[in-house]
């Protein structure tokens, strides 16, 4: 069950002004850096590096002191002294992404101190917590009331848990930043070498890496009140044990680690697999169900099972399992959405190769039915294709869905609510 996550939609995402991106007519303000080279695709990376500044118009900007202020829980605090030769500065704020390459931002307006001369912008967290630790990539943006506009250059900062900053261990790579808190630190250097291990398996399978270096954040059981505080978010929801979240929005997972798992089910299962999910969130279009938690668990390195037996011997069963029907991801089946769903990707990739992950990907993204996305990528109908996936994990009835005269499956007048009566153990 530590695969449990949730993936938060896109719904607070500001989406970045247009003048920032117009450069015909813009000139330097200040002395800037020589602009880094974005990605081949156009998307700019968080490796590529904080963006330079930028004006518009024909005003002098004057930038003085900066500072930045991030405290978790607590939220952001931003303050900066500027004025402009066009006139006064009739607005200011804050713009900050925690993912760089994604479309997510979050923006603050600022006001001016009196007392200070400086714009000051402040976030407060409400029911839009984000981790400690997230990075913080932010600029200003200025207007005066001529009209010109100034957009100072990013700048890189963290979200720190301050107050437990003793407790806190870190590590990062070309691949992952990672921290942990009351934890031994193989949990930090395994999922090091897991991401690294892993690196070419996401690239080939997506066609890229991530614009972004994931943020793994790990809490020990000792700091599972540290963690049910974050999102307000109970460890045990009635039976259901939640131990993570993971979000492309601030780009990265949560989990609560190690009570019941050893260092390597969290880095090269439980991330692994959380990681696949922020790459879906990337590449393609998601929903959450069988066919996507499948492919995260795809990426796992560290599997709960025996994926296949556990596949044939429900295929096998009496239970009306198929594509059409979909499989269940929650409940006392949960492991017919994880693990049957993963051998579709099993089998799809051992078969057609790992290129036919990120095509039939490309095609989903393209907004091709995943079925019709299957067929076009493997030249099989989606019910040639069930039947092939099925006789390959060694089942060779048809799925149910095949069967031209279903026998009713109880008496649905016996039955208030009509839910399959269990046949297997
Ligand atoms: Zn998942």
């Amino acid at each position: 069950m530590s695969m449990k996550h949730r993936l938060i939609g896109a719904a607070l995402a500001i989406v970045l002004s247009g003048f920032l991106v117009v450069s015909l007519g813009s000139r330097p303000a200040e002395a800037q850096a020589d602009p880094t080279p974005a990605a081949a695709n156009g998307v700019r990376t968080e490796q590529d590096g904080p963006l330079p500044s930028q004006a518009e118009g024909n005003a002098v900007w004057s930038i003085g002191d900066r500072t930045y202020a991030g405290v978790f829980p607590d939220g952001l605090r931003f303050e900066i002294a500027a004025s402009s030769d066009q006139g006064a500065i009739v607005s200011a704020r804050v713009i900050w992404t925690h993912a760089p390459g994604t479309q997510t931002r979050r923006s603050a307006g600022a006001r001016l101190d009196a007392d200070t001369g400086r714009w000051v912008a402040v976030w407060e967290p409400g029911t839009n917590q984000v981790p400690p630790w997230v990075l913080v990539r932010y600029h200003w943006e200025l207007v005066d009331e001529q009209g010109n506009r100034y957009s100072s250059e990013e700048i890189d900062e963290v979200y720190a848990d301050s107050g437990n900053a003793g407790r806190w261990k870190h590590l990062e790579s070309e691949d992952v930043v990672v921290y942990w808190i009351d934890l031994p630190d193989e949990f930090g250097t395994r999922t090091v070498q897991a991401m690294s291990e892993r690196r070419e398996f996401y690239r080939q399978a997506w066609g890229g890496l991530l614009p972004y270096r994931p943020r793994v954040i790990l809490y020990g059981w000792q700091a599972r009140d540290e963690y049910e505080k974050l999102f307000s978010q109970p460890v045990f929801v009635g039976s259901v044990y939640v131990a993570g979240t993971t979000d492309a929005d601030w780009g990265g997972t949560v989990q609560l680690a190690g009570m019941f798992s050893p260092a390597d089910e969290t880095a090269y299962g439980t991330v692994l697999h959380e990681v696949a999910h922020l790459y879906q969130h990337q590449f393609t279009r998601v929903t959450v169900d069988w066919f996507i938690e499948g492919d995260a668990e795809f990426f796992s390195l560290s599997r709960s099972g025996n994926y296949r037996g556990w596949a044939r011997d429900r295929l096998s069963s009496r239970e009306p399992l198929s594509f059409a029907a979909g499989f269940s991801t929650d409940g006392v089946n949960y492991r017919d959405g994880y693990w049957m769903g993963t051998t579709v990707w099993d089998y799809l990739t051992e078969t057609y190769g790992l290129d036919a992950h990120r095509q039939v990907w490309e095609l989903i993204a393209a907004n091709v039915p995943r079925f019709e996305a299957i067929e076009r990528v493997t030249g099989r109908s989606i019910l040639e294709f069930e039947q092939d996936w099925r006789a390959w994990l060694g089942v060779f009835t048809p799925p149910p869905t095949l069967v031209p005269s279903p026998t009713p499956r109880f008496d649905i007048l016996s039955w208030p609510t009509p839910t399959l009566p269990a046949l297997s153990g």
